[in-house]
């Protein structure tokens, strides 16, 4: 598999509005626009550093991963996400290597992106993510 750059960082927030005050006004980042997804009940927004991103997450239901995260961690650093060059690819050569797998398939993640999640319980405790999107 081949591992291209940080994608994004994935911050668990309350409120985007209330983050964008530091990423956006104090940070100076451009805001590129939000987007909910409604199957991981998350509302996410993208802010472009470089060649990579900070994505902020906030819960759009009280049940959703988020949700659950701010509740037991609190705000925070909550995934990193690799682009890879091919997914499918690689989600089979971490099933062979040993990874355990939250997501053995691909799914479609914000901005269109096939994103998949590997067990922090194989990652050192660091959720994971593996992206693959043409830009
Ligand atoms: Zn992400």
């Amino acid at each position: 598999m081949k591992v291209l750059k940080i994608d994004h960082l994935g911050i668990a927030v309350h409120s985007i509005e209330e983050a964008k005050k530091l990423f956006q006004d104090t940070l100076g980042l451009k805001f590129e626009g939000s987007e909910t997804v409604a199957e991981q009940k998350v509302t996410t927004a993208f802010f472009p550093v470089g060649d990579s991103e900070v994505e902020l997450l906030e819960s759009t239901a009280s049940d959703g991963p988020i949700a659950k995260y701010l509740e037991k961690r609190g705000e925070g650093i909550q995934h990193i996400a690799f682009r890879v060059e091919n997914i499918e690819e690689a989600l089979t050569e971490l099933k062979e290597k040993g990874i355990k797998l939250i997501d053995e398939k691909p799914r479609l993640g914000a901005g269109g992106a096939k994103i998949a999640f590997l067990h922090p319980k194989s990652t050192h405790g660091v959720l994971i993510e593996i992206s693959e999107r043409e830009d």
